[in-house]
């Protein structure tokens, strides 16, 4: 495994709409394993392919609950709304109020390319907007209520 360089905000493929991964293969699954890793290393709770570079709608998650892998996602549902501060590992040392649905349920495709739906709560549900949101070329200090600069949360 590797890591990754991280994307800061202000790189083009950061606006970039991301594409479908069409073919699940081993260079895929290498991907998936540094993006985790790069992850991990940066004590970030999630991670899309943009920030990597690689503008394909590909997003890795881990907010407590384990590795979650996700591929091609989609929300097909939400409830509710929420505001609560993120950061991201694009734009380092700021931090927003941003809102949020309070539930999603989101449909993707797992590294064996078998169909799976989650329902999500809390910090995991925003973690999934947030992600989802860099596939559509979106960063949230683009949506946040406020923002500031700090060193940590
Ligand atoms: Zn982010």
């Amino acid at each position: 495994m590797a890591l990754l360089d991280i994307k800061k905000a202000g790189a083009p493929v950061l606006k970039e709409i991301c594409a479908p991964v069409d073919k699940i293969d081993a260079k895929l699954k290498r991907l998936m394993d540094d993006m985790a890793e790069t992850m991990y290393e940066a004590n970030g709770v999630g991670l899309a392919a943009p920030q990597v570079g690689i503008p394909i709608r590909l997003m890795v998650i881990d907010t407590g609950e384990g590795l979650f892998e996700f591929i091609n996602p989609t929300i097909v549902k939400k409830e509710g709304s929420e505001i609560d501060t993120e950061g991201c590992l694009s734009v380092p040392q700021i931090f927003g109020e941003v809102e949020r649905a309070a539930q999603v349920t989101v449909e993707f495709q797992n590294r064996r390319g078998k169909m799976q739906r989650i329902t999500a709560q809390g910090l995991f549900a925003r973690c999934i907007q947030h992600e989802l949101d860099h596939l559509d070329g979106r960063l949230f200090i683009d949506i946040a209520k406020s923002i500031r600069r700090g060193d940590n949360e």
